[in-house]
């Protein structure tokens, strides 16, 4: 069995070759994305793993099935960049990571809160070059705000208790609420209330074709001037333009970002000796008041781990067909 592995990193190649030593398979890594550019190239492969930013088009599916491509393993949670009817019409499986420490990203996403609000990354260099003062580093407390939660899976679940142990008041909605939420006194609202109604929104539902640009400059609008929000799901789900016009008019606070709309040309790179080619992310970078990570919030030990053993279980499950549970998605 060969697995060719997109999108690569050092700690990728540690992880899976740590895990691997109970199954054996040949691990090929590439630091290339996959893509309409790279496919071709494919030699000889039973099986590739991707990750978030590689592209499976249509286009790219077709040739991984000629080539003899059997499985498709995704060692991440979101599916967004597989076209899965393509994948279903020429016979690839695709398997993916559903749930990989959701506390991970979920723990992200409240250290982001946080570094905003109180301004810990300020304070950091500030200690440094000696300078005291406290000018500026104005924060509020999270105990009684309330939070909006879209999205009360895995993640957001984890993300709602990690809120409630603030003494926050916890609101949320998601298309099917969770009753261990609700026993727990997260209220579940429509999501015009949620806009309306909440001092900090955490985005924690996949994206989808109905709710791609869910954070435009109508609901926007609605939310209350100030409004922090917290984005650890997929870049897609805002409208970068529209947040940027917010912020410069004030009715958007804070805003801390872990993905972005164009994500796959920059992130998991070192472009520090390079000139950026993205106006957008250069103008968001230079607000004080917007924090961005690089699609970090999973970068734990316990998730790696995660990701290599379900990653490299799934495909051994799929290869003797022993494929029975979610993981499994075609
Ligand atoms: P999950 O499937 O457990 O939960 C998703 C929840 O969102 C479900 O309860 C679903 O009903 C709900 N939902 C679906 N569409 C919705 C909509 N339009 N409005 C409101 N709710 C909706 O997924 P999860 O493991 O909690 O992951 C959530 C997302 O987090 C993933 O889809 C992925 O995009 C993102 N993620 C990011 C990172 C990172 O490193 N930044 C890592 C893992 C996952």
């Amino acid at each position: 069995m060969k697995i060719a592995f997109f999108s690569t990193k050092p700690y990728d190649k540690q992880f899976f070759e740590k895990e691997n030593e109970k199954y054996g398979f040949e691990l090929n890594f590439y630091e290339t994305h996959l893509g309409p550019h790279i496919v071709n190239a494919i030699e000889k492969e039973d099986a590739v793993c991707v990750f978030v930013n590689d592209q499976l088009n249509r286009e790219v599916i077709e040739v991984l099935a000629q080539k003899g491509i059997k499985i498709i393993a995704l060692r991440c949670a979101g599916f967004n960049n597989v076209d899965m009817d393509a994948a279903k019409e020429f016979g690839i499986y695709i398997c993916r990571v559903p749930a990989y420490s959701p506390e991970a990203v979920a723990e992200h996403a409240m250290a982001m809160l946080l570094t905003l609000n109180r301004k810990t990354h300020k304070a950091y260099n500030r200690v440094r070059e000696q300078n005291f003062s406290l000018n500026g580093l104005l924060g509020f407390n999270l105990y009684q705000k309330k939070i909006g939660v879209i999205g009360t899976g895995k993640i957001g679940k984890a993300f709602a208790k990690i809120a409630l142990g603030f003494g926050a008041e916890v609101i949320a909605y998601d298309l099917y609420p969770d009753q261990s939420l609700s026993d727990l006194k997260v209220k579940y609202v429509d999501l015009e209330t949620l806009f309306t109604q909440s001092d900090i929104i955490s985005l924690h539902c996949p994206l989808t074709v109905d709710n791609h640009y869910l954070i435009n400059k109508e609901s926007i609008d609605k939310m209350k001037s100030g409004v922090t929000i917290i984005n650890t799901s997929r870049g897609n789900l805002i409208n970068t333009t529209d947040a940027i016009q917010a912020l410069k008019n004030r009715q958007i606070g804070l805003l801390g970002i872990d993905v972005y709309e164009q994500e796959e040309k920059l992130f998991f790179k070192d472009l520090s000796a390079t000139i950026i080619d993205d106006d957008t992310i250069q103008l968001l970078m230079s607000f004080p008041n917007v924090l961005l990570t690089a699609h970090q919030a999973f970068f734990t030990k316990e998730a790696l781990e995660q990701i290599s053993q379900r990653t490299l279980k799934s495909i051994d499950e799929l290869l003797q067909n022993r494929t029975t549970d979610q993981e499994v998605l075609l």
